[in-house]
């Protein structure tokens, strides 16, 4: 099957590397217009280009109401109407509770969940005028368990989902839908630590599916969810985790 969001208008938030580049390229092969937006200037600009003219990169700190405002009227000026929003840019902080500064979880509230609600926000005209659309916000397995030294993190994966499911019910009614995707451990520049093989920790090896995923892994759920599809979908939550969820496979002593 091919074109599966032919004449689609997507943004893509966090879209110059890791899942989101991945996303916006697949969405292109599938016959969509994209912009990718994201903070990232030069890795955004090049991803684009490297997609070609169906893409185009936008400037967008995902904090910033105004910035959101002018990403969407310039993706309505390239492109027309926008149908499709990833809500996937993202921070990490990893810090102890006892030892984290109010700034420091602010930041990452502010990103991971403010940053979706304005995303929401600001398309939802346009979808009003592309006469249907659909959001697909990306959490974390850290949206549906504790994460130790995370706790900001897993806080705004856990409030993504209430924003999701209460913007699934608002917006059913203008045939606007509303998912969330939770990836767990992918391999991307946000998982890439020094010196580290994230590739061969050992919580991989636990998991049914033996290993970490793939950006690859992720962007055929959230195309299937901006696709026709998924047209009965909305309000609903996406595990892409090798099974992590299913389980704490250690208590069988791993196998
Ligand atoms: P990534 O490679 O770090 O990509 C995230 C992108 O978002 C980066 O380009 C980042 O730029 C950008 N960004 C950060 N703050 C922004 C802002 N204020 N406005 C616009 N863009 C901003 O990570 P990824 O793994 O692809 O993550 C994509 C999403 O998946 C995130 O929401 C993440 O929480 C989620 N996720 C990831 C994993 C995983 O294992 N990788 C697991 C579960 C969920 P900077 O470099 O400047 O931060």
């Amino acid at each position: 099957m091919t074109g599966r969001v032919d004449r689609r208008v997507a943004i893509v938030t966090g879209g110059a590397r890791g899942q989101g580049e991945a996303e916006a390229r697949l969405f292109a092969a599938e016959g969509a217009k994209v912009v990718l937006a994201d903070v990232l200037d030069d890795e955004g600009r090049a991803a684009a280009e490297s997609i070609g003219d169906a893409a185009r990169f936008e400037h967008l700190d995902v904090t910033d109401e105004d910035n959101w405002k002018a990403v969407v009227a310039a993706t309505e000026e390239a492109f027309g109407p926008v149908s499709i929003l990833v809500n996937n840019a993202g921070i990490l902080a990893f810090n102890a509770i006892d030892r984290q500064d109010a700034a420091e979880f602010r930041r990452v509230i502010d990103i991971n969940l403010t940053g979706a609600f304005l995303g929401i926000k600001s398309v939802v005209p346009s979808m009003k005028r592309a006469g249907s659309g659909s959001i697909i916000n990306i959490s974390s397995n850290g949206g549906m368990e504790g994460l130790p030294n995370l706790s900001a993190y897993a806080s705004s994966k856990w409030a993504l989902r209430g924003l999701s499911r209460s913007a699934a019910i608002e917006l059913g009614r203008h045939d606007i839908r509303v998912n969330t995707v939770h990836p767990g451990g992918i391999d991307t520049p946000m998982t890439r630590f020094e010196g580290v093989d994230q590739t061969k920790a050992p919580f991989y090896k636990y998991l049914p599916l033996k290993r970490i995923g793939t950006v690859d892994d992720v962007a055929p759920v959230v195309l299937f969810l901006a696709s026709d599809e998924a047209r009965y979908v909305t309000g609903a939550e996406y595990a892409v985790d090798g099974g992590h969820l299913a389980g704490d496979g250690t208590l069988a002593g791993g196998w």
